[in-house]
């Protein structure tokens, strides 16, 4: 028979879910979505590439990326980070 269990949802992203209460509370501390960590899923910086743009840059098709430092996520080297220089809020944002 199976068992119900209780799951713990991030409320920044709202799609990471862990069943561990303390772990929750450290994927929420570093989440890039808590704004309080001024990363890019907060910032007005983070942008969609449209395609033209991206060829550019990398070659390939994928399409996010930093308007600030002008770089896409999909270069090696190149990741979100918390407290970025560039950061600025952004408006409230559907993903
Ligand atoms: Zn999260």
């Amino acid at each position: 028979m199976m068992k119900v269990v209780t799951a713990y949802r991030c409320e920044h992203c709202e799609k990471k879910i862990l069943i561990s209460k303390s772990g929750m509370y450290k994927h929420e501390a570093k989440c890039f979505a808590n704004p309080v960590m001024k990363a890019c899923r907060t910032c007005s910086n983070y942008t969609i590439f449209d395609r033209e743009v991206i060829n550019t840059i990398t070659g390939d098709q994928m399409h996010d990326g930093c308007n600030y430092f002008k770089k896409s996520f999909q270069e090696e080297g190149f990741k979100f980070k918390h407290f970025c220089k560039g950061w600025k809020p952004a408006e409230e944002r559907n993903w």
